[in-house]
């Protein structure tokens, strides 16, 4: 039987870039933590931004809708199409060139396929920094990257993905495709439709390229692992740092001792830092434009205050990049470790710095009231207010049982997050995961603004609908 809808992409993109056999389908369909695989009618690859616009066109003239996809590494079931089967999967992959670098801009054009690991060292080999890091860079793609606004490890310094994105090239749901790759710092003329794109997460519009800005490689980073008593004492350490380091502090994650328990028996090879267990953890990072000599005594004299002060209790110093490399592999870890050892509940959460130490300690313990010996896995972007606190079933109750109790222990969780005027989703986004919360804990004006815009950029709601509202 002939299609004809889909002749017509084969007509577009050639045949060997629409894929309709299941099995070749399968890898495009599934969520990276494996809760679920959908269907599709075809996994469509464009080769440019033309043949994007021609492949959106073919679909709103169709009313087909689409998935569009980048490395597929998002933890919100964003990127991949829902069981009806009706939906293209629409696979950025192919745009995958660095268009040009301009070095007194400071500023990079790439294409939404471009992995991000890619980007970063293109920009180092053009003698750059490229900021954003995150554990998925090996195989997430900047369209992926700002399309969710993440964040990662460096925003304390540097910012969120959108405040790394000077311009972008969308192609609308009608097909039409804007060029936005400006490259300005300014431009206040008019309303700023760049942000509407970046954390739309694909219900808007197609990314198919951006600008992104480049910074000074720095001269050297330095990385310490900084044991502590509980958040509050890590929260007392980050007001520290940054009062004495300021903008040489580029990274601040938070790890519990559960967490690093997890890698250790995940991931046996990795390091132990500490010959004893302490409650919590603080991983630092500290950047210099001058020397590593004055990273070092930067790091040396801040860590060195706070074991003096109490509020370290004990303190390990990279002394070589690949010790350095192996302290982050551990924070880089945890969300593998946990992966591996079986389903549990995420969270990804952000409040006001200030308000961290207490909603964990209001948490953990509404948590303990309703699911006695619940294990909590605490880690995050603390300098960002981030957290990732997830929780896993007491020892003996399986993990796929302990998923039952998903809703409840959401709602003690997010209404928590929500009595703190934190928000739900800090860096992962919304996709089909979170609309429901999303609707319980946006204002409804909010809403009312969100779906307005919607309505007025994707009319025929063709762009990955039931993803977000
Ligand atoms: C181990 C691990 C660690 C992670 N750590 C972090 C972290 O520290 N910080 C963080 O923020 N996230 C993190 N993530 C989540 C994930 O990596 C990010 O959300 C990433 O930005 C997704 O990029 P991607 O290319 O994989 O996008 P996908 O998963 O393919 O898509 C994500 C969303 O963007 C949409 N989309 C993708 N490309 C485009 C495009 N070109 N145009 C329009 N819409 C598009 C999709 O439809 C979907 O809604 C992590 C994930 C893993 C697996």
């Amino acid at each position: 039987m002939t299609d004809s809808f889909l002749d017509r992409l084969r007509a577009l993109v050639g045949d060997a870039h629409l894929v309709t056999d299941p099995p070749a389908m399968t890898p495009y369909l599934a969520d990276w933590r494996g809760r679920f695989t959908g269907r599709a009618r075809a996994v469509v690859l464009p080769a440019d931004t033309l043949e994007v616009a021609q492949v959106v066109q073919a679909c709103a003239e169709a009313r087909v809708p689409i998935v569009p996809q980048g490395g597929r590494t998002g933890l919100v079931l964003g990127s991949v199409p829902d069981a009806s089967g009706a939906a293209i999967v629409l696979s950025l992959r192919r745009l995958n060139r660095i268009r040009s670098i301009d070095a007194a801009n400071r500023t990079m054009t790439v294409e939404a396929g471009c992995i991000l690991e890619d980007i970063q060292q293109a920009a180092m080999e053009g003698g750059m920094l490229f900021p954003l890091s995150l554990a998925a860079e090996g195989s997430c793609t900047i369209g992926g990257n700002l399309s969710t606004n993440a964040g990662g490890t460096a925003v304390l310094r540097y910012g969120n993905t959108r405040e790394l994105c000077l311009g972008l090239e969308v192609v609308t749901a009608q097909g039409q495709v804007w060029d936005g790759l400006r490259g300005l710092r300014k431009d206040n003329t008019g309303y700023a439709l760049r942000e509407l794109f970046i954390g739309a997460e694909g219900t808007l519009g197609v990314i198919t390229a951006a600008v992104l800005k480049l910074y000074p490689q720095p001269k050297a980073a330095l990385t310490a692992l900084v044991a502590l008593e509980s958040p509050r004492g890590a929260l007392a350490l980050l007001s520290l740092l940054q009062d004495r380091c300021g903008a040489a502090l580029t990274g601040y994650e938070l790890m519990s001792d559960f967490c690093l328990r997890l890698v250790a028996t995940q991931f046996p090879d990795l390091p132990k830092p500490f010959a004893t267990h302490y409650p919590f953890y603080a991983l630092v990072e500290l950047s210099s434009n001058e020397s590593e000599d004055q990273a070092a005594e930067l790091v040396e004299t801040a860590v060195g205050a706070a074991l003096d002060t109490g509020i370290a209790l004990d303190a390990v110093l990279a002394t070589s990049s690949g010790q350095a490399l192996g302290l982050w592999k551990l924070r880089e870890h945890i969300p593998l470790a946990q992966a591996a050892a079986g389903k549990n509940i995420k969270h990804d959460i952000s409040l006001p710095v200030s308000s961290i130490p207490e909603f964990i300690e209001r948490t953990d313990s509404a948590l303990q009231a309703a699911f006695p010996a619940c294990q909590v896995v605490c880690f995050g972007h603390l300098g960002d207010g981030n957290l990732h606190y997830n929780v896993a079933p007491p020892d003996g109750i399986g993990h796929d049982s302990f998923l039952s109790h998903q809703d409840a222990v959401n709602r003690i969780v997010h209404d928590s997050v929500a009595a703190m005027n934190g928000s739900i989703s800090a860096e992962h986004g919304i996709g089909a995961l979170k609309r429901e919360d999303l609707v319980r804990y946006k204002p409804r004006v909010e809403l009312d603004m969100m779906r307005a815009i919607k309505a007025a950029l994707d009319p025929l709601g063709i762009m990955n609908p039931g993803k977000i509202l």
